[in-house]
């Protein structure tokens, strides 16, 4: 049989299935109990649901279009931050009806000086989202702040609001929320927690581009929204990050932050042009930088639509296969990034099928698929540890708050470890720019795999 034959025996047509569900394919879908063996999987020696066509790949560049652009730059011969850093700065700015942007040399060091420049310092709490990694919590750990981790909601894979509220005490400055996966965080109500308290929000929107609570964009809601623009983010620069802020003060220390601590506005004083003002670092983007930003720009708001309607497809379809389940928006989100399109793994519900076994199968079908992050909560990893032993937080904290296995008993997080062994995530920066024949696709290799369980054990 000729994959195309297969593939037009198990398309799922989107008008029909619009009405019927996902019983269409000319297959009564018996889950877990294989009934349908027609059709033999990929991984069991069968013709791959994809056949040999490929997602679109990332990062994408039209160099008819683009390369006379970074020529321009290139020859003019100033590289160095300019017009065309202010120009990048100036519209994502604008497209998020933010005050200020500033751009930064990746997303860790926009992370970093969003902390940097906070009113955090030794002794203080950060409640964090504990489903991200390392470059997350960088900054509030040079503050000689304390991690406090809080868990998420198994769900939505987001920090969860009730947590966050359990883990308040007086020495509460901050929060770090992390859109993960390109989900946006219950922004209204963590915000709500921080008037209360009086608290330091920074929001890690590095892979939540354009994602949307009630039409308002993530990254703004906080008092900085970071951004990272690394090569496989929704909006790929290679290397680049950026801020976002309302507040002007704060910008001014940010910008005289990433450039040597020279003079910015309400940074000044008496100053030669060497003369730095605050402690800083050198973290500016380049102007070739900003050029690639500028193209994806073009196309950005474009991609983001195409993303959202193949996300609420996939997530409508999905939803009546007991063995995943799509990850939920919170009430009141109403666009994602879908930089990674994520669901949970029901292993009871596929006859106890590991979920190794489910992901082989699907990636043998042709769908890039994998865990996640591993099983290795941030607040467990030797750089904890080590940062313990560091003077200053052994000047700061008791020998008590410094006990590793206490601190990381303190901060387990029972949800997230569910979710590190339930995850899926489907990985590739282009699948989500996808037709709806593409996304069809991963659904029939979904369905193959519920109507072949059997066969996998
Ligand atoms: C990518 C990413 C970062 C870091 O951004 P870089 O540009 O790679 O430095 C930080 N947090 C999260 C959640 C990310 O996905």
């Amino acid at each position: 049989m000729k994959s195309n034959e297969i593939s037009r025996r198990r398309f799922i047509g989107t008008l029909a299935a619009a009405t019927t569900g996902v019983a269409v394919s000319g297959i009564t879908p018996v889950f877990g109990n294989s009934r349908d063996t027609s059709d033999k999987l990929a991984l069991l020696g069968g013709i791959p649901v994809r056949g040999n066509k490929k997602w679109q790949t990332w990062p994408q560049w039209d160099a008819e279009k683009f390369n006379p652009k970074m020529n321009e730059v290139m020859g003019n011969r100033v590289w160095s931050r300019s017009r065309k850093v202010a120009e990048f700065e100036k519209k994502w700015a604008e497209m998020h009806g933010s005050k200020h942007c500033l751009t930064t040399v990746n997303g860790t060091n926009a992370l970093s000086a969003a902390w940097m420049q906070s009113n955090i310092g030794p002794g203080d709490e950060v409640i964090c989202s504990p489903y991200t990694f390392s470059a997350s919590i960088f900054g509030i750990l040079y503050k000689g702040a304390m991690p406090v981790f809080a868990d998420i909601d198994p769900e939505t894979f987001q920090i969860d609001p009730k947590q966050i509220r359990k883990k308040i005490t007086p020495r509460t400055k901050g929060i770090l929320p992390v859109h993960i996966c390109g989900y946006p965080s219950d922004m209204p109500e963590i915000m709500k927690i921080a008037k209360e308290h009086n608290l330091f929000v920074v929001e890690d929107a590095c892979q939540a581009h354009l994602a949307e609570i009630g039409g308002k964009r993530v990254g703004t809601f906080g008092n900085a929204g970071c951004f990272s623009f690394q090569a496989s983010k929704n909006l790929p620069i290679g290397e680049g990050g950026g801020i976002l802020t309302d507040d002007t003060e704060y910008f001014d220390r940010l910008y005289s932050y990433h450039n040597f601590g020279y003079a910015s506005g309400s940074v000044s004083g008496q100053i030669s042009s060497i003369s730095a003002l605050i402690l800083a670092n050198k973290i500016r983007m380049a102007e070739y930088q900003a050029v690639i930003g500028l193209c994806q720009l073009e196309k950005l708001e474009e991609q983001h639509k195409i993303r959202n309607e193949n996300g609420a497809y996939l997530n409508e379809k999905l939803a009546a296969y007991p063995g995943i389940t799509p990850v939920k928006l919170h009430k009141g989100a109403t666009a994602a990034s879908y930089y990674i399109y994520s669901m949970v793994y029901n292993q009871d519900k596929l006859d106890g099928l590991p979920r190794q076994r489910f992901i082989e199968a699907l990636s043998a079908e042709g769908v890039p698929v994998g865990t996640g992050y591993p099983n290795d909560p941030l607040y467990g990893q030797p750089m904890m540890r080590e940062v313990f032993k560091s003077e200053i937080y052994q000047k700061v904290y008791t020998a008590d708050e410094l006990d590793f296995e206490k601190y990381k008993q303190k901060n387990h997080c029972p949800s997230l470890i569910k979710t590190y062994g339930s995850a899926l995530w489907i990985w590739n920066g282009g699948l989500m720019l996808g037709t709806k024949s593409d996304m069809d696709d991963i659904i029939n290799a979904v369905d193959k795999i519920h109507n072949n369980v059997a066969k996998l054990k």
